[in-house]
């Protein structure tokens, strides 16, 4: 698979190949700039293959409805995406569910609490990108509402500017206890993040240079996620 986002620019991806099993929760790293958002938008088709395919239980997924697709798969970004409107809206914007649903979902993510003591409850007002409700916060609520779809694929962009470890360490317990059954693919800016998944993916600029178990990877001292690692400690 090669991904470019405009004619006439350089490859972001170039000729990777991988195949995640099933159900398995994938450790993405590797420095800044190497393709690892690109890789989610290319999942989720926000940009299409400049050659080579991404197939989903064998189907291709340019062969798919864009809203077949993406329907599927939830995707929680770097940037968790809120707009202007209700907390509802935010959570459900199609009107799906019903506020139990909504409820349960907030109490998943321990936001039931924060929203319940608030006047206006699911109506709240959620201002321009969310500013009224921290980062933290805004976070917890894409979870919520990426758990409501109980999507089969799941894309974890965790945030860059980081919210603190405690935050960090909570959103991923929550993620690790209820999106079960889900194929879980984590974007980590802290490896500890990742250390337990079942395979870890480095990516260096647009290529995918490892890609085994974290226990694989760690016992060739040579490896970039043991360097990596061993970076991280010191
Ligand atoms: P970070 O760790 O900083 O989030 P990343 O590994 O997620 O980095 P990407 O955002 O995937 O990296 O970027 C890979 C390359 O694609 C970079 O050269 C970047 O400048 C370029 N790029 C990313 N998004 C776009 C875009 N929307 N349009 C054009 N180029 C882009
Ligand atoms: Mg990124």
């Amino acid at each position: 698979y090669s991904m470019r986002y405009r004619t006439g620019v350089p490859l972001v991806l170039r000729d990777i190949s991988a195949k995640i099993p099933p159900g398995s929760r994938v450790g993405i790293c590797g420095r800044t700039g190497s393709g690892k958002s690109s890789l989610f938008s290319a999942l989720f088709r926000l940009v299409e293959p400049a050659s080579g395919c991404i197939k989903i239980d064998g189907v291709d997924t340019t062969s798919l409805g864009l809203t077949a697709l993406r329907s599927r798969i939830a995707i929680i970004p770097q940037d968790p995406v809120m707009f202007v409107g209700t907390l509802r809206q935010n959570l459900d914007p199609f009107f799906q569910y019903q506020d139990e649903e909504l409820w349960d979902a907030l109490r998943l993510c321990r936001m039931h609490d924060v929203i319940a003591q608030r006047p206006d409850k699911l109506e709240a007002n959620v201002s321009e990108s969310g500013h009224n409700f921290s980062q933290g916060e805004r976070q917890l609520i894409c979870i919520a509402r990426a758990l409501l779809r109980k999507p089969k694929i799941l894309l974890l962009d965790e945030a860059t500017a980081s919210i603190d470890m405690d935050t960090d360490n909570m959103v991923q317990g929550m993620i690790r206890q209820n999106f079960t059954k889900c194929t879980c693919l984590t974007i980590a800016h802290r490896l500890n993040t990742i250390a337990d998944s079942d395979l870890i993916m480095v990516l260096d600029d647009g290529i995918i240079s490892e890609f085994d178990t974290p226990a694989n990877l760690l016992k060739r001292e040579e490896s970039a996620y043991s360097e990596m690692v061993a970076a991280d400690h010191s």
